[in-house]
């Protein structure tokens, strides 16, 4: 599943393109994906720039010259491509491309074999889409620090794994990042969200230092292009390569790689997710 650096890489990608480019034509799949298209999707954003390309959480957000927004999720596996529109008239279509979407020079496709994916218009102005509306704190934000996180964790005795992966608190990140962020800072996925927190509701030097471990896990992911686990490419159909760089994810079985550590990694099941930790560094 794309999370966010995956969708970062390919909001980059998208907007290298496609920013300050004219839409001048819609194709269609009649396969639906998650939620049908707008009943007049074409007619609204054709002749349209396109102004800005932006991510919130895990969506793509593509405004448009007549204010109206292009609000995308890859799902389960969705993805773009970004082709010249000299190449693409020898280009044979793609079994599961459902979205084509013309402009002056380019040609972009979404493709989505399992279609959880979707692609939807907003047009209030004065309103955030309902979709976007509840999200919490970007990771990569300053308002995501550990004295915000202190204050709505301080009550909270779901356990932190639960609690990181809720997108009302965290918006966008994902199992992999979790996990990987919870190993690092050497924290069980099994305490208890409160107990990182003091009890006149600052942060406890865990706290402080789980927080500075998720930037630098999604960075440096997004540096490497995000993880390409099953079919993930980006818009120039390229793979990511963080997933060389698992410590925990996927290493059930396998020995710890800290040093010292002789513990093999263990896998549990929290909220229908797979957690992989190592009981011995993650004891806090
Ligand atoms: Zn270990």
């Amino acid at each position: 599943m794309p999370e966010l650096p995956e969708v970062e890489t390919t909001k980059e990608g998208l907007k290298k393109d496609l920013v300050g480019q004219k839409i001048l034509k819609v194709e269609l799949s009649n396969k639906k994906l998650r939620f049908p298209y707008d009943k007049n999707f074409e007619k609204k954003i054709i002749d349209k720039y396109i102004l800005s390309i932006t991510r919130r959480a895990k969506y793509i957000i593509f405004k448009l010259s007549n204010e109206m927004k292009i609000i995308s999720h890859l799902g389960m596996s969705g993805s773009y491509r970004v082709i010249d529109k000299k190449l693409f008239n020898n280009r044979q279509k793609i079994k599961h491309d459902h979205f084509i979407l013309k402009t002056d020079k380019f040609v972009v496709i979404y493709n989505d074999p399992r279609r959880f994916g979707y692609i939807l218009l907003h047009s209030d102005t004065n309103f955030e889409h309902e979709r976007l509306s509840h999200l919490g704190y970007e990771p990569l934000s300053k308002n995501c620090n550990a004295e915000n996180l202190s204050s709505l964790l301080y009550k909270k005795d779901r356990n932190i794994k639960n609690v990181l992966m809720d997108q009302k608190i965290i918006a966008g990140l994902g199992n992999i990042y979790v996990c990987e962020a919870l190993y690092k800072s050497g924290i069980s996925p099994l305490l208890e969200a409160r107990r990182l927190v003091n009890k006149n509701r600052t942060p406890k030097k865990e706290l402080i230092f789980l927080v500075k471990n998720i930037k630098k896990i999604i960075e440096s992911s997004i540096i490497l292009g995000g993880s390409s686990l099953k079919d993930y490419v980006n818009t120039e159909g390229k793979m990511g390569y963080f997933q060389n760089k698992f410590n925990v994810y996927g290493r059930e079985g396998n020995e710890c790689i800290s040093k010292g550590c002789s513990s093999s990694i263990k896998r549990i099941i929290q909220s229908n997710r797979s957690t992989f930790f190592c009981p011995s560094c993650q004891k806090k």
